[in-house]
């Protein structure tokens, strides 16, 4: 009896003890900075397993609402409507109880922990991630950084293009859009707008598209490059590959140094960078300022600071910058922020070898291609609407 009563209050001081240091143990701050592909994936599955009650997790975007990249080709060009495309970071961080600031962040101070805003003065983190996304390079083109519109980001660049063909509907003269990139998005936005054109009162509109490597698309496959080849040829785009602009003024691209030509409305869809003050704070970066992250996606200078999506350069696969990688280290990423803040072991992101790309091809069409593999047709562009509406759904449910 009395050795069954000494048992029972052993294990209930057991239980208050574990409470006791629950409720008095330290707050642990893990700060998402970026509401990119990732960092969505991630609040969406801390907000169906909890983390214990010490810690404590904000997000800190630039923006409330995001634009959802995969569909702003068909937002151009009328499929879908604004409120199609765009995720609610506050909604979203409410549904997970973390808490959501609208604010830049500018600086870091990897010794005091500390992130600096725009807006608010700063705040202390235990654990940090970051998922900024990359934006087109711009440095080396004198000019660029006054005129043109870059594609990223795409808060931006919508605004930007629905201003131009606002003010070029009002107007009877010829227009001249120029696209500078040659990688996927580049195109879709490029057939995005000549579709949209196509459908508009505006008469007649040429476009080109500018390639700096000798062939557009230079990381898919041959039967990929051909296909668009051929589509852009067939709707008289002037292509121009193996030239780089060097320059731009009001009305002019200079191409190579020595050739010239006249715009009406430019699209920067150039090579990715990265934001300047990431590799300022110190996190060891590659030469190109992304940050670099060990198959734990955390940083490799600094185990208290994780990095996904655009931003991160994971070095033992570089990888291609796109959505689906983001999307897949998500998971991997809420993991072991928890798994940090205890202590417990990492999972090790594995990326997978080949990937899906759906290109939309301005018109309800789109062609799909998976390492060697290619197809095209409007059931793919079916395929690929089910796939972006289920994905933004899940955010906005
Ligand atoms: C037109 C277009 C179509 C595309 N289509 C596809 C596709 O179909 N499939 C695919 O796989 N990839 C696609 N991509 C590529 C894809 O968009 C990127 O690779 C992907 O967005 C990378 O996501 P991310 O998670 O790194 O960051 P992003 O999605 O770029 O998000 C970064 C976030 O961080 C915020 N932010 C940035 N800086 C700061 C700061 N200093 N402080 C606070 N917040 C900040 C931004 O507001 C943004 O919310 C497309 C790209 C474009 C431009």
């Amino acid at each position: 009896m009395l050795l069954s009563a000494l048992s029972h209050f052993s294990r209930l001081s057991a239980i208050l003890k574990k409470v006791m240091i629950n409720q008095f143990a330290e707050k642990k701050d893990i700060c998402l900075i970026g509401g990119g592909h990732s960092h969505i994936i991630a609040i969406k599955q801390l907000g169906m397993q909890p983390p214990s009650s010490n810690i404590r997790i904000s997000l800190i975007c630039n923006d409330q609402f995001i634009l959802y990249s995969g569909m702003l080709p068909g937002l151009i060009s009328g499929h879908y409507l604004p409120q199609d495309c765009y995720i609610d970071l506050q909604k979203l961080c409410n549904q997970a109880k973390i808490t959501f600031i609208q604010d830049e962040v500018e600086r870091i101070d990897l010794l005091s922990k500390q992130i600096y805003c725009n807006l608010h003065t700063r705040f202390s983190y235990d654990l940090m991630s970051i998922n900024i996304g990359s934006q087109p390079m711009l440095l080396d083109i004198k000019g660029a950084s006054r005129y043109g519109c870059p594609i990223k980001p795409l808060k931006q660049f919508l605004p930007n293009w629905l201003k131009w063909l606002h003010a070029a509907q009002s107007t009877n003269e010829p227009k001249h859009i120029v696209i500078i990139g040659g990688g996927a998005a580049s195109i879709e936005i490029l057939l995005a707008i000549h579709y949209k054109l196509s459908h508009t009162n505006l008469p007649h509109v040429n476009f080109s598209l500018i390639c700096a490597h000798p062939s557009i698309l230079n990381s898919y496959n041959q039967r990929i490059k051909q296909y668009f080849d051929d589509y852009l040829n067939k709707l008289g785009i002037n292509v121009i590959t193996g030239k780089r602009v060097t320059a731009i003024n009001q009305h002019k691209l200079v191409i190579d140094n020595d050739m010239t030509l006249d715009y009406d409305f430019v699209v920067w869809a150039t090579n990715a960078s990265a934001q300047p003050w990431v590799a300022k704070s110190g996190l060891k970066c590659d030469p190109s300022g992304f940050i670099l992250v060990d198959q734990f996606l955390r940083s490799v200078s600094h185990t208290d600071v994780f990095a996904v999506g655009d931003c991160a350069n994971f070095i033992h696969t570089p990888l291609v910058k796109n959505g689906v990688y983001a999307v897949r280290q998500g998971p991997i990423l809420a993991n072991n922020l928890i798994a940090a803040s205890h202590n417990r072991s990492l999972l090790a992101f594995k990326p997978q070898k080949y990937f899906l790309s759906l290109l939309a091809t301005g018109d309800r069409h789109a062609v799909a291609s998976l390492g060697p593999l290619h197809a095209h047709g409007k059931w793919i562009w079916l395929w690929k609407n089910y796939i972006d509406r289920t994905f933004i759904e899940q955010f906005n449910q």
